[in-house]
């Protein structure tokens, strides 16, 4: 009977998603990667958040336990403030937000929001109290405003217009004849890279978390489509918490503070003009990152000029 009743519950959720119109296939697939090893503690309440202040303290982290990731990170995101995470591929930048959104719980160290450790509140409050805007944004099977509703399912559609505007979205999807109820994804309209970030920034405009966490795009974008795409994560993170997985130019250069990760530790910090004059890995990651912007936007001059 205990082993039955498990799986019965499991499809029972799936089939009452299904229901609600939540779960298309992608969604069900995001169902079943969510990684099982986290789990609340009985009767864990849920996390109250005051002002927003994110603190990683001495984290350690391990997928496998013969391969370290993190090996003793600790920094603050002080409330309102933005933070930016910069550093080689396969640092562990993005293990870090996977992190504190609890996908995994940490295996030495803690994190807390406002002070409490998110181990003793529920995955569901910590889950609500954060936007993620991930890398490669993922849009459900199904319209545009939906895509966007989701962040706020009881949002109305005036609400919806209003995100998408903020989120330097709406010219857009004015132009595309069925407008907001455009159907994109697999089946859809498909989308570019920096158009489903969009509509996930005005998604998480909706959502109004306390803290947001950013995972930029890697990939050269024009410079149009960088400054729409800055223009938008600038108004969403305006007075909230902030940690970003830092790849423009712009978000760097205006952090409140720079962390360098290399191989899970913390090589450098400190803003940028300091970090520049330090002339290490910062200051050597920023003049490549210069320069390939430059001659990108010498061959955009001259692709122009044909
Ligand atoms: P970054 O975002 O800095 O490029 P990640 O945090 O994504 O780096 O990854 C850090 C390291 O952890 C990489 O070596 C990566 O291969 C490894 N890694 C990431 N996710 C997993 C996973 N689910 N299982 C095992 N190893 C992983
Ligand atoms: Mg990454």
């Amino acid at each position: 009977l205990i082993q039955l009743s498990f799986p019965l519950n499991f499809i029972g959720t799936i089939y009452r998603e299904l229901k609600q119109g939540l779960a298309d296939v992608e969604a069900m697939f995001d169902l079943l990667e969510v990684p099982e090893e986290v789990q609340d503690k009985p009767g864990a309440p849920a996390l109250a958040v005051s002002e927003g202040t994110v603190r990683f303290e001495d984290v350690t982290f391990h997928y496998d336990v013969e391969r370290p990731i993190l090996k003793g990170v600790s920094f603050t995101v002080p409330a309102g403030q933005t933070v930016a995470i910069v550093g080689p591929s396969g640092a562990g930048k993005s293990t870090i937000s996977r992190l504190l959104f609890r996908f995994y719980d940490v295996t030495g160290g803690r994190i807390t929001i406002d002070g409490t450790d998110i181990r003793d509140v529920t995955q569901k409050s910590v889950r609500a109290a954060i936007g993620m805007v991930p890398q490669d944004t993922v849009l459900f099977n199904d319209t545009i405003a939906y895509n966007i509703r989701y962040g706020r399912p009881g949002a109305s559609e005036e609400e919806v217009r209003e995100a998408a505007r903020m989120a330097q979205i709406a010219g857009f999807i004015e132009t595309l004849p069925k407008g907001y109820d455009t159907e994109v994804g697999e089946r859809g309209l498909k989308l570019s890279g920096g158009e489903k970030q969009r509509i996930a920034i005005a998604r998480t405009i909706l959502k109004a978390p306390p803290i947001l966490v950013l995972d930029e795009a890697t990939s050269a974008l024009d410079t149009h489509t960088e400054r729409e795409i800055q223009g938008a994560l600038d108004r969403v993170s305006k007075g909230r918490t902030t940690l970003v997985i830092a790849h423009r130019l712009s978000t760097v250069v205006n952090a409140d503070e720079i962390i360098v990760l290399e191989g899970g530790r913390i090589v450098e910090r400190g803003r940028h003009e300091a970090l520049i004059r330090e002339d290490g890995l910062y200051a050597s990651m920023w003049n490549r990152q210069r320069e390939a912007a430059e001659a990108a936007e010498r061959l955009r001059q001259v692709e122009e000029s044909d």
